[in-house]
């Protein structure tokens, strides 16, 4: 375990301590490279290196940089003199979206928030709590604002790729800046958004989103290893699955072959889950529907930003969410996804089918073809 030269890492005191979940608004990730320092980054985005590193670690303080270098972005190469943490490739971790990744700040209308002036003391830091208190809820309440601009960019950089263009053939760049506009797509849809409106999933861009995950989990399974590597983890894959949401430890995983389309879809599922529980949308009414459901949302979020339509393998699951959307109303169903309300909407499945719930369990975990609630479906008469 390589380690620096003892009294080069210093942990930031806890008032001042940035948490391992601190992203600065509005900002982009970079997954760093071999060879990369503070200052090749800052030069290829056009930033001063010093606004860089405090906009990710409120300090430029460098012992305190180290710690961070080492606890969160958990570099493991040490400069040839052992003083400090180098950028690598070998940093990035699978299960750690904060692992191997910085923040680029993105400039706002009022400028980048300014770094402190050289000098300025570890005392002096101490005194600026309460500023930057300030600062963070300023930042806060300009996210909004901050997401439109993302927005904005990111369709720009993306126009060229169309919704059923594989992952495989993004850049590097590409892919990093992906999580982000798969979140704000979704966030910012007409149609879906409305009901993540303060939903404990919704990162805003966190690093604990599922959503920022993606971009460590592309390019991870070969296609003929994705099946075993989900079996792995309790998923049975059939060859029209291109990934899977893991709502044990809120991963995203995409096969080779996964498109922009099959992203957001993932993107969608992580959002049906409040923390590691179960769906449980998935839980009352089995996978038939919950596949046909999120795909509906998909397509919703995708036509809202006037993307073409999605390729997927869902057909007869989305012939039935439909008609379900139908029957029991868009904002009852999307409240059981979304917001765990599942209650009204089980009870009026029972009523329709004049069953109770522990019928409607029963009727739902009916298995075919390894997966459940087609006979639910069945029993409601949409297929
Ligand atoms: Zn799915």
């Amino acid at each position: 375990m390589a380690s620096l030269k003892p009294g080069n890492e210093l942990e930031p005191p806890p008032a001042r301590r940035v948490p391992i979940t601190f992203v600065p608004q509005p900002s982009f990730r970079h997954l760093v490279e071999d060879g990369e320092t503070w200052e090749t980054v800052a030069a290829k985005f056009g930033i001063d290196v010093k606004e860089l590193i405090f906009a990710n670690f409120k300090t430029l303080i460098p012992q305190e940089i180290n710690w961070y270098l080492h606890h969160y972005v958990e570099c493991n190469v040490p400069t040839a003199d052992g003083y400090n943490w180098r950028f690598s490739a070998s940093a990035r971790r699978n299960g750690n979206p904060r692992a191997g990744v910085i923040f680029i700040p993105m400039k706002t209308a009022s400028g980048p928030a300014a770094a402190p002036a050289a000098g300025n003391g570890l005392d002096q830091l101490v005194k600026d709590t309460a500023q930057m208190k300030k600062d963070l809820e300023s930042i806060r309440k300009s996210l909004r604002e901050g997401q439109a601009a993302l927005r904005d960019l990111l369709f720009e950089a993306y126009k060229k790729y169309n919704t059923n263009r594989s992952l495989k053939y993004l850049s590097r760049d590409e892919l990093t800046m992906l999580p982000e506009f798969i979140e704000c797509m979704i966030i910012a849809s007409r149609q879906v958004g409305p009901f993540l409106n303060k939903h404990p999933s919704a990162s805003n861009f966190n690093v604990s989103s599922p959503v920022g995950d993606i971009v460590s989990s592309v390019g991870e399974h070969e296609d003929y290893t994705f099946s075993s590597d989900m079996r792995k983890r309790g998923f049975s894959v059939d060859q029209n699955t291109r990934g899977v949401y893991d709502w044990h430890d809120r991963s995203i995983h995409l096969q080779m072959g996964a498109t922009l389309g099959h992203a957001v879809h993932e993107g969608v599922h992580s959002f049906s889950s409040f923390s590691t529980e179960m769906p449980v949308f998935l839980s009352t009414l089995g996978s038939f529907l919950y596949e046909g459901v999120t795909q509906v949302f998909t397509d919703q979020v995708i036509s809202d930003h006037q993307w073409d339509g999605a390729n997927h393998g869902y057909h007869d699951e989305v012939t039935c969410a439909r008609a379900f959307l139908r029957e029991f109303t868009v904002i009852v169903v999307a409240n059981a996804y979304f917001r765990r309300q599942i209650a009204p909407l089980a009870e009026a499945v029972a009523r329709k089918l004049r069953i109770n719930l522990d019928q409607l369990r029963r009727l739902k975990d009916i298995q075919t073809n390894g997966r459940s609630g087609r006979d639910l479906c069945e029993k409601l008469g949409y297929i």
